[in-house]
């Protein structure tokens, strides 16, 4: 990434779960950390998950991250709580509501660095807020691919399973606290229940 400018910008990274977003994310946190930028990472109130105060990913890696509200007007203390930090990391952003949007450009017009991480797609394989506006106005989006389980295809979507059966269609987007789990799948092999 280039800083042509003293002006801020916007980073995205996004695919479908088990794609390496956090990987990604922590590898970038790692390169500025070595040259010496402050940095500082947020990650979502997510009731059951509340209080967990680290990004990590599968390896096991884990950077320290600052917990706020997903929505309304708490989301402004990823703002309100910086001083000096040139980077600002927000992980799981697909959980956050849109207001993350006006919060990363704000972020951004202050000549920060900013770096979102989260996934693009709902369960049924629908644009999921706010990242789609959020790529569209980032300078830079990388979109990774997982590997479809079923056919071993590179794999954009989120196939939630309950029970292991595929979930159905009208299911809510966020389910807290439900016993729902999540394979990586590409177009073909991702299925809904629809009656
Ligand atoms: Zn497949």
């Amino acid at each position: 990434m280039h800083a042509i400018t003293r002006s801020g910008w916007i980073e995205v990274i996004t695919g479908s779960m088990f794609s390496g977003k956090t990987e990604e994310l922590l590898r970038r946190l790692r390169r500025a950390e070595i040259a010496g930028q402050e940095i500082a990472a947020f990650k979502p109130a997510v009731d059951d998950r509340y209080g967990e105060a680290t990004i990590g990913s599968h390896n096991g890696r884990q950077w320290e991250a600052r917990v706020v509200d997903a929505e309304g007007e708490g989301l402004w203390d990823v703002r309100d709580e910086l001083n000096g930090e040139q980077v600002v990391a927000i992980d799981e952003a697909n959980f956050f509501s849109t207001e993350l949007v006006d919060v990363c450009e704000a972020l951004a017009a202050d000549g920060r660095r900013v770096i979102v991480s989260g996934t693009d797609q709902t369960f049924r394989g629908e644009p999921f807020e706010p990242l789609p506006q959020l790529m569209a106005l980032a300078e830079y989006v990388d979109k990774l691919q997982a590997i479809c389980t079923v056919c071993g295809e590179p794999a954009s979507r989120n196939q939630r399973l309950i029970d292991g059966d595929p979930a159905h269609v009208d299911d809510p987007t966020i389910m807290v606290g439900a016993a729902e789990s999540y394979e990586a799948r590409c177009r073909n092999c991702h299925t809904l229940l629809t009656d």
